[in-house]
C-alpha cells in the first residue's frame, strides 16, 4: 500500500519543535544525530540557484531545448516498438502517448516557465518544484488511476532535468556534509550512491531488515531504520533526527534530555567497536583449536578499506550488481576488469566474484531495456535467469571476471541457480567467453577459475545433490533461501516480523545442501546475513559449516564468539536444535548455548 506524503499533516510550519519518537526496523546499528535532508521518492537532486532577471529567455530557452530533445528520446522510443512484440509494443506506445502530450503545453512545462519568470529559478529547480506540487496535490485526490500518472509526471520531469544537466545526475550530490537521509522509499541503486563522508545516517518509511538496502546501509556503516511507518508526516526540512539503528528509533528534534541520553550510548558504541577492533589480528580459532575462515561480502568497491582494517581472508561474496545500477547503459568488459581487478589485488586472500544479480528488488535500467518489473520480478528473470536471457552481456562479464583473476586467486559463483541445466549452460557461455579472450591473444588465468552455485532457492537446496556434481563449489544464501522457502519478500516491513532463518524448513534445507556439497568434496560457505550474525554462529558452525562470509562490519564480533566458543558443544547444540520442530524451541535452544557458552 502507498502512503500519502503531506508534511504539514501534523505539524505546522511555525510550531516550535516537539520530540516526535517514531520505531521502525533497527537494520544497521549505531546512533547518529544530525540534520535532516529529506528525500522523496522518484526525485533527483538538483542543485538550486537564483537567476538574473536578464537571464530568464536564456533559461526559458534552455528549458526549450531540454523539451524538444526529450520529445526525440520519445520518437525514437516509439520507433524502437516496431520489432517488440505486440502486446509489449502496445504498452510501451501508450506511455509514449502520455508523455508527448506532457511534453506539449502541459501545466509542468508552463508552471516551470513562470517558476523561472516569476521566481527567478534555474531550470533544473523549477521543473522539479513543479513536478513536487503536482505530485502533492494529485496525492490529494486519493484516485488510483491519478496515483499512477504521479509516476509518468515524474518520469516526464526526470528526462527534462537529465537533458538540462546534460550529464547523469548523482543521487544525493546535493546533500549537506553531516546529513541524515530521510526518505519514503531508498532502493538498493539509491543505497549505493550514499557517500559515507557526507551522509552519517539514514530512515525510511519502506524496507525490511534483509532487503538489499538493509544490506548495504550495514555495509556502508551507516545507522539507519526502515520501515518507520508515518516518516515522511512528521519530518520537514530544518529538522534534526536522532537514529538509533540498534534498537530501531527514530527521534525527530529530541529533547536535552534524550539527547544526553543518546550521546552517552553512542559513546559506549564506539568503545565497544574499539574494543572489537583489537580482534583484527587474532586468528578465528574455537576453544578447542577448530580454526575458520572469515570473509567478508562486498557490495560496493569502496568497502575494501573496511575488508583490510577487519582482518578479512579474501572476499567470500563480491556482489557485482554496484556496476550496473543506477545507470542506463551497460558497463564494457574494460569498465568492468578495471573495477574487478581493483578489488581482487586489494583483497588479502581470496576473491568469489558473483555474476550480476539484477532482478527481484534489485533492479538495474540498463538490463531490463525493454522488459516491464513483471518480467525481472523475485520469480522472474532475476539472477542467472536474466544473464542467460541476455548471453552477450554474460560472456562480456564472464570475460572481465576471467581477466581479473589474472590478478589474485578467484572462484566464479552463480546466483539464483534452480537447475543444473543453468549450471550447464552458464559455463558453455564461460567456454565461449575464453575461446574470445584466446582468440584476441589476451592471457587467461591458470588454472580457469572453479565455478560454484550459490544455494538460494528452496528446489536448488533439495536438489543440491545434483547441483553438486555440476558445481566446483557451493555458497549458501541464507537471505534468498529464507525468503523463497517461507515466502516472506524480505524487503517488505509488513512481513519484517515473519523473517525467520531460524524455521525448521530452513535449517533443515542449509543441512541438506551443505551435506550434500560436503559429500560430494566440494568447498561449501555460507554468505547470507545469518553468517554475519553472531547470534547464529554456534549452529552454523555446529552444522558444520567452516567458511563463513559477511559484511566485514561484522567480522570482528563473529570472531569473538568463535573465540569463546567450544565446538564439540557446538556441534551437539546443534543436532539437538536440528531434531526441534518449532523455531520458538530452537531459538530457547540456541540463546540459552549463547548465554552458556
Ligand atoms: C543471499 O540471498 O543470502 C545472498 C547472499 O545473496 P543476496 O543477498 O545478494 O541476494
Ligand atoms: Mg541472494
Amino acid at each position: 500500500m502507498k502512503k500519502k506524503v503531506d508534511k504539514n499533516a501534523t505539524r505546522k510550519p511555525n510550531d516550535a519543535p516537539k520530540e516526535i519518537v517514531l520505531n521502525g526496523l533497527g537494520v544497521s546499528p549505531g546512533i547518529i544525530i544530525g540534520p535532516v535532508y529529506i528525500r522523496e521518492q522518484g526525485t533527483i537532486d538538483v542543485s538550486e540557484h537564483t537567476i538574473n532577471p536578464e537571464d530568464i529567455e536564456k533559461e526559458c530557452s534552455r528549458l526549450g531545448d531540454a523539451v524538444e530533445r526529450a520529445r526525440r528520446q520519445m520518437a525514437r522510443l516509439r520507433n524502437k516498438t516496431k520489432n517488440m512484440p505486440a502486446t509489449a509494443a502496445d504498452e510501451l506506445c501508450f506511455l509514449v502517448d502520455a508523455y508527448e502530450q506532457m511534453l506539449r503545453d502541459s501545466r509542468l512545462i508552463r508552471g516551470a516557465e513562470k517558476r523561472i519568470a516569476d521566481r527567478l529559478m534555474n531550470a533544473e529547480a523549477a521543473v522539479q518544484a513543479e513536478i513536487s506540487d503536482i505530485a502533492a496535490a494529485f496525492a490529494a485526490m486519493e484516485d488510483v488511476y491519478i496515483a499512477k500518472r504521479i509516476d509518468d509526471i515524474r518520469e516526464v520531469g526526470r528526462r527534462l532535468i537529465l537533458n538540462l544537466t546534460r550529464t547523469p545526475v548523482k543521487p544525493f550530490a546535493a546533500v549537506p556534509p553531516g546529513s541524515i537521509v530521510i526518505s519514503d522509499e531508498l532502493t538498493p541503486a539509491d543505497t549505493a550512491q550514499l557517500n559515507p563522508e557526507r551522509v552519517i545516517g539514514a530512515a525510511a518509511e519502506l524496507g525490511g531488515a534483509e532487503g538489499h538496502t538493509a544490506i548495504m546501509v550495514r555495509a556502508l556503516g551507516l545507522p539507519s531504520v526502515l520501515g518507520v511507518t508515518d516518516l515522511m508526516r512528521n519530518i520537514k526540512s530544518g529538522d534534526t533526527v536522532l537514529i538509533d539503528g540498534t534498537v530501531g528509533r527514530v527521534v525527530i528534534n529530541p529533547e536535552k534530555k534524550t539527547l544526553s541520553v543518546a550521546i552517552h550510548q553512542q559513546k559506549e558504541y564506539l568503545k565497544q567497536a574499539g574494543r572489537l577492533e583489537r580482534m583484527r589480528d587474532l586468528p578465528a580459532i574455537t576453544r578447542d583449536d577448530i580454526e575458520l575462515e572469515l570473509q567478508a561480502n562486498v557490495e560496493l568497491p569502496i568497502e575494501m578499506t573496511m575488508v583490510k582494517q577487519a582482518g578479512a581472508a579474501g572476499v567470500g561474496l563480491l556482489r557485482t550488481e554496484f556496476l550496473f545500477m543506477g545507470r542506463e547503459d551497460v558497463p564494457d568488459e574494460e569498465e568492468q576488469y578495471a573495477q574487478l581487478s581493483q578489488i581482487v589485488k586489494a583483497a588479502n586472500g581470496p576473491v568469489t566474484i558473483r555474476t550480476v544479480d539484477i532482478g527481484g528488488e534489485k533492479p538495474a535500467e540498463a538490463l531490463l531495456k525493454g522488459m516491464g518489473t513483471k518480467a525481472t520480478s523475485a520469480l522472474g528473470l532475476r539472477g542467472i535467469r536474466l544473464s542467460l536471457a541476455q548471453p552477450k552481456i554474460l560472456e562480456t562479464q564472464f570475460c572481465a571476471i576471467l581477466r581479473a583473476a589474472c590478478h589474485g586467486n578467484v572462484r566464479i559463483l552463480l546466483p539464483m541457480v534452480s537447475s543444473t541445466s543453468e549450471m550447464h549452460r552458464a559455463r558453455a557461455h564461460l567456454k565461449k567467453a575464453i575461446t574470445k579472450l584466446k582468440r584476441r591473444k589476451v592471457v587467461l588465468p591458470d588454472p580457469i577459475p572453479p565455478v560454484g552455485c550459490m544455494i538460494e532457492v528452496p528446489g536448488a537446496a533439495l536438489a543440491a545433490d545434483a547441483l553438486a556434481q555440476v558445481s566446483d563449489f557451493f555458497a549458501i544464501g541464507s537471505n534468498d533461501l529464507t525468503m523463497y522457502t517461507l515466502a516472506i519478500d524480505r524487503g517488505n516491513e509488513y512481513v519484517a516480523e515473519l523473517f525467520d532463518p531460524l524455521h525448521p524448513a530452513v535449517l533443515r534445507l542449509i543441512q541438506f545442501a551443505s551435506e550434500a556439497g560436503r559429500r560430494m568434496g566440494i568447498p561449501v560457505s555460507i554468505c547470507g546475513e545469518m553468517a554475519g550474525d553472531p547470534r547464529y554462529t554456534a549452529l552454523l558452525l555446529g552444522l558444520g559449516f567452516r567458511e563463513l562470509s559477511m559484511s566485514a562490519r561484522s567480522i570482528p564480533r563473529v570472531k569473538q564468539r568463535i573465540r569463546e566458543m567450544d565446538m564439540t558443544a557446538a556441534s551437539r547444540r546443534a543436532g539437538l536444535i536440528m531434531d526441534q520442530v518449532d523455531s520458538g524451541r530452537i531459538a530457547t535452544l540456541l540463546d540459552d548455548f549463547n548465554g552458556l557458552a
